[in-house]
């Protein structure tokens, strides 16, 4: 069953088309992603599919209904939004998760059992009475995202949930997609700028480039069938091409064009594109001894600062792109130049 359908939907800001011709069904129960680059669209998107924006041309049509100017703020009401910055009421977390819920004239006690669970959920418990201006960016997201659950919508729009957040974030709200759409059988809109965040939770998963669908599919087929649409994707990091040959255990092994050979745990034989996650790459001073079948030597080449996370640009034949935290970034005293060993698994290989 449809939850939400777009027929031939465009949105046009002056000269700008920001969606051209956009047909799409949203199914209910699933986790639906959309990925793209910056400006593709994906914005614009969820605000439509949301109902906080009307399309300029184009039907849209919510649980069999098609949005009109006289159920839109009744249909509205079934979606949840959380924005890549969600500003928080400068108050407690309390006061900040109960808002939607007293507005809605919940009975007290509801309202305190609601708040108690979707803090448990977003691993926030005893936050209550935390002023929201003391928690840290990740927290605040969380916090976000507790509020939009509490009201148990038909639909959550997610938009870039985890930019710039710290990985113990990050992981709780991947968990907390996971567990709603699950749990609660919640459809869940995810755009994102992370392919691996499509991939693992997205049942479906469409590639937006231009304000048009370039891609739409299973998410485990626009992920290992090869595209070079999804491998011209701008913001992926760690994508190289080369041969891959089998192994007699039926692993294959890509050899790059520098030479550089990396062993993946699935894929085909001839010409593939791989990519790694850089938070799967682990960066060390020395070679460490572990199961992992890739260690490379390198050296640092870039150094790229994001709060409490730093992103590492690490030449070792080719360069790779390495997430790590600020407190390892300082504890193990790395600069530019610093000779380190990467090391990650054949598994940690997606091959395309
Ligand atoms: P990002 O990843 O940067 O958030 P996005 O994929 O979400 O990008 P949108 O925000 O939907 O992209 O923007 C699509 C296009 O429409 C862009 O060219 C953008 O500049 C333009 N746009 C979006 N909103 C407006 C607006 N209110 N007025 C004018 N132009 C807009």
């Amino acid at each position: 069953m449809e939850m939400i359908t777009l027929k031939d939907v465009a949105k046009q800001y002056g000269d700008i088309k920001a969606l051209k011709n956009i047909s799409l069904e949203v199914m209910k129960g699933e986790v639906f992603s959309v990925i793209g680059p910056n400006g593709s669209g994906k914005t614009t998107l969820l605000r439509i599919m949301a109902g906080i924006e009307a399309p300029t041309k184009g039907t849209v049509i919510f649980d069999g209904e098609e949005v009109d100017g006289k159920n839109l703020v009744k249909l509205r009401r079934r979606g949840t939004m959380v924005f890549q910055k969600t500003a928080l009421f400068n108050t407690t977390v309390f006061g900040n998760i109960a808002y939607g819920l007293k507005l809605r004239q919940f009975p007290q006690q509801e309202i305190k059992e609601r708040v108690i669970d979707a803090l448990d959920i977003v691993k926030l418990h005893g936050y209550e009475e935390r002023l929201t201006k003391s928690l840290s960016g990740g927290e605040q997201q969380r916090v976000a995202l507790a509020r939009a659950l509490v009201l148990e919508t038909d639909v959550l729009f997610l938009d870039e949930p985890t930019a710039n957040l710290d990985p113990k974030s990050v992981s709780v709200i991947e968990e907390t997609i996971t567990w709603i759409n699950r749990e609660r059988n919640t459809t869940v809109v995810l755009a994102t700028h992370n392919m691996y965040q499509a991939e693992t939770l997205g049942n479906r998963t469409m590639l937006i480039i231009n304000g048009e669908i370039s891609q739409i599919g299973q998410s485990k087929e626009i992920f290992t069938l090869p595209s070079t649409q999804l491998a011209d994707f701008t913001r992926v990091e760690n994508i190289f091409s080369g041969i891959s040959t089998m192994r007699v255990e039926g692993t294959p092994i890509v050899t790059l064009d520098n030479g550089l050979k990396i062993e993946a745990a699935h894929g085909s034989g001839g010409r593939v594109t791989l990519f790694i996650r850089p938070e799967d790459i682990i960066l060390s001073k020395d070679r460490i001894v572990s199961s992992a079948r890739n260690v490379f030597a390198g050296q640092i080449a870039g150094i790229i600062d994001l709060g409490p996370l730093v992103k590492l640009r690490v030449d070792a034949g080719r360069e790779f792109v390495v997430q790590i935290t600020k407190r390892s970034f300082i504890e193990m005293g790395l600069n530019i130049d610093s000779h380190v060993f990467l090391t990650f698994k054949a598994s940690s290989v997606h091959v395309l």
